[in-house]
């Protein structure tokens, strides 16, 4: 089973994917957690994309293919992606890094949650990149350059949409419905 979770910034996919990981035994493979490690590192990697980060615009996608695939090897366990793939150049990717492993995605789950309440939730979480004209742009990106995934995942039927709003168990408690069927 490898399962993608898919939303806008602030939509609650990190939550979400501590109790998917806790419940289905998968891998979690963060993008966003791997940059943070990076440039808490103060790795070269790091270094290079902390202002593109800041700036809520997305690293390129050789840069983000690179790191996961090197989380990627070594390991036979399912894995649920979170925040990646965020563009379809990197989907393209992911999907010929599981065929070399025989593999495949078997599950998207969309978090769907209104702007209003994402704002809301990301200036209450207070991060280094959560400042209001940073989110607004990250929405921005997420429209432009992610959302265009959520067909691509529909057109394989692999797509679930689940209601990101609510009490974090009631979320989960859909998501698992959907990983359990
Ligand atoms: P996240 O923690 O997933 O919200 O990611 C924080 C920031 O890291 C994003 O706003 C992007 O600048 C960058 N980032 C994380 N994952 C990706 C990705 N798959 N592709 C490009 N940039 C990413």
């Amino acid at each position: 089973m490898h399962v993608i979770i898919l939303g806008a910034p602030g939509s609650g996919k990190g939550t979400q994917s501590a109790e998917i990981i806790k419940e289905f035994a998968l891998k979690h493979l963060s993008t966003g957690d791997m940059l943070r490690a990076e440039i808490a590192a103060e790795t070269e990697l790091g270094l290079a994309a902390k202002s593109v980060i800041d700036a809520g615009e997305l690293v390129s996608d050789d840069i983000i293919l690179g790191m996961v695939s090197s989380k990627m090897e070594n390991t036979d366990k399912g894995m649920l992606f979170d925040g990646f793939p965020r563009t379809i150049a990197q989907a393209e990717g992911l999907d010929k890094l599981l065929a070399a492993k025989n593999s495949e995605i078997t599950h998207v789950i969309q978090l769907d949650v209104n702007n209003e309440e994402i704002v809301e939730r990301m200036l209450a979480r207070g991060r280094a990149d959560d400042n209001e004209e940073t989110i607004r742009n990250r929405l921005s990106v997420f429209e432009a350059q992610t959302a265009p995934l959520i067909d691509y995942y529909r057109a394989q039927n692999k797509l679930s949409t689940v209601l990101g709003s609510g009490n974090i168990e009631d979320i989960f408690k859909r998501i698992q419905t959907v990983l359990a069927s």
